[in-house]
């Protein structure tokens, strides 16, 4: 999608530790203009796929998930970190490989808010290894879900959690890939259908 590459070339910072910066339209500031775009463009990816929920995972999911699921008619629920869990059997819960953080910590879902007839959209800002989508779908699968599909903002394509989820099966469209991020000059390639 020309219109986010073209923010993340303008405003992206590519960090040390192989983290890109987005913090002025996605991470901090959010250009909700943008996530518009972003919601419109997954509507026409997935039309005609039945999808009555988004999933996401806190905090920067949310803001994306909420706008797109205007357009899909569907209700947004999002993963909650937690450190402790209170394993009372009210909810779902998997872990996640903080990428940006570099520490395991547990997402939670309650039980109420998914239900076995769910088609749900995963939604996320970045796609890196994998391990925040993995999670979410491990929850659905707990859930008796279904999972139509994985709406990724940007995704890292030279890392493997694309290539893991694809190799699934499972429908990942991203809106902006990126081949190779440079830190020393800056440099942000993408990958050209
Ligand atoms: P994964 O679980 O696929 O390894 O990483 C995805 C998660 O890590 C996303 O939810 C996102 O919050 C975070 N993440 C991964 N790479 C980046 C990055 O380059 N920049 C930012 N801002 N977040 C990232």
């Amino acid at each position: 999608m020309k219109l986010l590459e073209d923010r993340i070339i303008s405003e992206g910072r590519v960090k040390p530790g192989d983290v890109l910066k987005v913090d002025s339209f996605i991470n901090h500031r959010m250009d909700i203009q943008l996530f518009n775009e972003m919601g419109r463009e997954w509507k026409r990816i997935f039309d005609g796929v039945p999808i009555n929920k988004i999933l996401t995972i806190e905090a920067s999911g949310i803001g994306i998930a909420a706008i797109a699921a205007q357009y899909f008619n569907a209700s947004v629920v999002f993963a909650k970190k937690t450190r402790t869990i209170n394993l009372d059997g009210e909810l779902y819960v998997s872990s996640v490989e903080s990428f940006t953080h570099q520490c395991t910590y547990s997402v939670v879902v309650s039980k109420k808010f998914i239900v076995p007839s769910d088609n749900i959209l995963i939604i996320d800002d970045f796609l890196a290894n994998g391990s925040a989508v993995t999670a979410l779908m491990d929850i659905i699968g707990q859930a008796g879900a279904s999972l139509a599909g994985v709406g990724i903002a940007i995704e890292k394509g030279y890392m493997p959690g694309g290539r893991l989820l694809r190799d699934m099966g499972i429908r990942v469209e991203s809106l902006a890939i990126i081949d190779s991020m440079d830190p020393v000059s800056g440099n942000i390639t993408f990958r050209r259908n």
